[in-house]
């Protein structure tokens, strides 16, 4: 099989590959057809494991990456449409229960149309339908009765996270590089070392890096100016598709540390990047 080629000028667009819709920058070779197809077919039986080998060159990061990437965007639009089709089943109940007399928990016959909106499954994937983000679409928190069917179907399954191993973290790097070609901008976080992405000069020049950072983020420690207490979701700047010198970069802008940063990213991800070895 000839290797990937970078500047492969053939169509981009998407493929049905094991009855899913795979993105893939350029038409796959009969080998990538069948490394995603198989990818499919294992992630679909979710009973058995797969070891997949393929030569060197011969795109299997991307096929990788395309084929697990397009099953989880389906589990996220089957998931969607079970939630709002809940949802709507939910507020019908309350209509009738409404029209003849009865008592409509409070906060229930408020839910609107507009409200019943879940992820799009179209656009990048966002993370979990519970989390705080969406549960302010759906106008949960305040609502007693909308809380309460939350709160049954969360025990729903959820869409599995992916993990991407890689034996250092260079090969990080290059990964991440193929999912920037491949089409797809998931939620994702790069766990890594300290050592890796500390970006205090004078921890960084020490050499012990994780001894020096917990000194200083101790209780009764000095402090580190780029580490907060309020090291929150919401306080990490947004950077989509990235390595950990991206964040790196984005975080020194911000004043704050990549390495908490990358944890709290983590928590929401879909797509999680780290070294095994
Ligand atoms: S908090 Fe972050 S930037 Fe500060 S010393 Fe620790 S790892 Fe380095």
């Amino acid at each position: 099989m000839p290797p990937a080629d970078m500047s492969d000028p053939r169509p981009t667009g998407s493929f049905k590959i094991g009855g899913f819709d795979v993105k893939f920058p350029n038409q796959p070779y009969g080998v990538q057809f069948m490394f995603m197809n198989k990818m499919i077919q294992a992630l679909q039986d979710r009973k058995s494991n797969a070891l997949l080998e393929a030569p060197t060159g011969s795109g299997k990061t991307l096929s990788l990456l395309c084929a697990a990437l397009a099953w989880q965007v389906k589990q996220k639009e089957v998931r969607s449409a079970a939630l709002k089709a809940a949802l709507l089943d939910e507020r019908a109940a309350m209509n009738r229960l409404d029209e003849i007399g009865l008592v409509v928990p409070e906060g229930l016959d408020t839910v609107e149309d507009e409200e019943l909106f879940l992820d799009d499954p179209a656009g990048p994937i966002t993370g979990h339908p519970f989390s705080s983000t969406n549960q302010k679409v759906l106008g949960a928190p305040k609502q007693q009765g909308t809380s309460s069917l939350l709160s049954k179907l969360s025990d729903e399954p959820q869409v599995p996270k992916i993990f991407f191993a890689t034996r250092t973290h260079s090969q990080i790097s290059q990964v991440v590089k193929e999912l920037k070609r491949s089409g797809y901008k998931p939620s994702m976080a790069v766990l890594a070392a300290r050592q890796h992405y500390c970006i205090n000069k004078a921890v960084v020049s020490s050499g012990k890096v994780d001894e020096e950072c917990d000194l200083l983020i101790k209780k009764d420690g000095f402090g580190c100016r780029f580490h907060s207490k309020d090291m929150r979701m919401r306080n990490v700047p947004q950077v989509e598709v990235h390595d950990i010198e991206d964040l790196k970069s984005t975080c020194r802008s911000a004043k704050m540390c990549p390495y908490f940063g990358a944890r709290e990213l983590s928590a929401r991800a879909d797509l999680i990047f780290c070294p095994y070895g």
